[in-house]
């Protein structure tokens, strides 16, 4: 699949909308997944990571990872979402009516939210021919994708010495920052499709250091000011942590 518009376009495609009791619209989670096996052609995967059940507020909590498989040539795209919902309970004796029933909502609002975190991914991919073209997938051969790149680093020794300092301090961030090995990769992952830093180039791991240093929005790398980051913070809730630029708050 190197052309990515036909299924940008096919998800851009306006879902009805639907309206609940309390007049709010939503997008039934059956056209959702249905739209999905459309432009996936099924090869889509959901997996639970956590999940929790809020007394205090009342909600099951899930969060979900989201895979949807490309076809060769491109990396899969993985998304992380959380997904609540508040549980019902019977009037005559507020019992809960169902946890699993709750549960299950939880995990079609963390679909639905993954699965917005996409267009941005494709969008990403369609803009940036680079991430189309001769960049083999982890399921296709190792071995061409570390020559590919060991042909990319090899251009200049400065380049090497450059990617070296680099590596350095993405590793000194991250430690600075409280994060885990797992925590980088996964926002290595979600912001370039990439599994690790010997996949990436040296001017994709300046962006990804960037990232780390809060520079860069992590979903779709773009400059962001420290007012943005600030921002983020003080609603860390609603962001999953993340550090946004305004444009994909939107999406949260
Ligand atoms: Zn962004």
């Amino acid at each position: 699949m190197s052309d990515w518009k036909l299924p940008l376009d096919q998800l851009r495609q306006p879902i009805e909308l639907e309206e609940d009791y309390d007049g709010h619209l939503y997008a039934p989670i059956e056209d959702v997944t249905e739209r999905l096996n459309q432009v996936f052609d099924g090869l889509w995967d959901v997996e639970i990571l956590e999940r929790d059940f809020l007394e205090q507020t009342d909600e099951t909590l899930v969060k979900v990872r989201v895979t949807f498989h490309t076809l060769e040539g491109v990396p899969n795209i993985v998304k992380e979402a959380l997904g609540g919902n508040k549980v019902v309970r019977l009037n005559k004796n507020n019992e809960i009516k169902s946890l699993t029933d709750s549960f299950e909502s939880a995990v079609s609002q963390g679909i639905k939210r993954a699965a917005k975190r996409i267009e941005v991914a494709l969008r990403k991919q369609f803009q940036n021919p680079a991430l189309n073209n001769n960049e083999p997938t982890r399921n296709t051969s190792n071995n061409q994708s570390s020559s590919q790149n060991q042909n990319d680093r090899s251009k200049s020794n400065g380049d090497d010495l450059d990617r070296n300092k680099i590596l350095k301090k993405v590793e000194q961030v991250r430690k600075d920052r409280g994060l885990n090995e797992r925590e980088a990769k996964t926002m290595m992952v979600n912001s370039f499709n990439k599994a690790g830093t010997k996949d990436c180039s040296t001017k994709q791991l300046k962006e990804f250091l960037e990232i780390l240093q809060k520079k860069r929005c992590e979903e779709c790398r773009e400059e962001i000011s420290k007012k943005v980051v600030g921002f983020c913070k003080n609603n860390e809730n609603r962001f999953d942590g993340k550090i946004l630029c305004m444009n994909c708050q939107k999406e949260y």
